[in-house]
């Protein structure tokens, strides 16, 4: 059965650029092996990740994730049976927070300062489905 799971959680502090790409290697081997998709986002205090994938296999992976120390106060913010991956190209996408695409994560967002924790999680698909569909197009352009 296929599942999507989409969960927030803050950086420890000193995790460093490095960590980061630490992080996105291993859930890019971890994830293509295990039939996992999705995207990490990443605004400098927060991460918000969406895992799509069997549902054992999807619940086995957070779980992993979890207890990690490179992050702390895992919240899930929506749990969904679907019938489609968005992410079906991505192992785990990578998708940062910059100055040139902080409009399309306040368009979701009820405060000034984006907060996955203070967003329903119907806003935070149509957000990652956005930044995809953006980071696609860009990508398209440079080819
Ligand atoms: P290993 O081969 O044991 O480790 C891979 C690398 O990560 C090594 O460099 C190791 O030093 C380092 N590392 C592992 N655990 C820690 C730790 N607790 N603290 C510091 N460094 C560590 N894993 C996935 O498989 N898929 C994901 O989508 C995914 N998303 C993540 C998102 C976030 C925000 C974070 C913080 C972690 C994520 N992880 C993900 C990593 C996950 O927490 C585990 O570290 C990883 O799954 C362990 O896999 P492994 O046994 O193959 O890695």
């Amino acid at each position: 059965m296929l599942i999507r799971l989409t969960y927030a959680s803050r950086v420890s502090p000193d995790v460093s650029p490095t960590a980061l790409r630490d992080i996105l290697a291993t859930s890019q081997r971890n994830n293509e092996r295990d039939g996992i998709t999705g995207a990490l986002v990443f605004t400098g205090s927060v991460f918000l990740q969406c895992l799509e994938g069997d549902r054992a296999v999807v619940n086995r992976t957070y779980h992993r994730i979890v207890p990690d120390e490179r992050h702390s106060d895992p919240q899930i913010l929506a749990f969904e049976e679907v019938t489609r991956r968005d992410f079906s190209d991505w192992s785990m996408g990578y998708l940062a927070y910059t100055q040139q695409n902080r409009h399309r994560f306040l368009r979701y967002s009820p405060n000034a300062t984006f907060d996955p924790y203070q967003c329903t999680g119907a806003a935070l698909g149509d957000m990652l489905r956005d930044l995809v569909e953006s980071a696609r197009a860009l990508s398209k352009s440079v080819d």
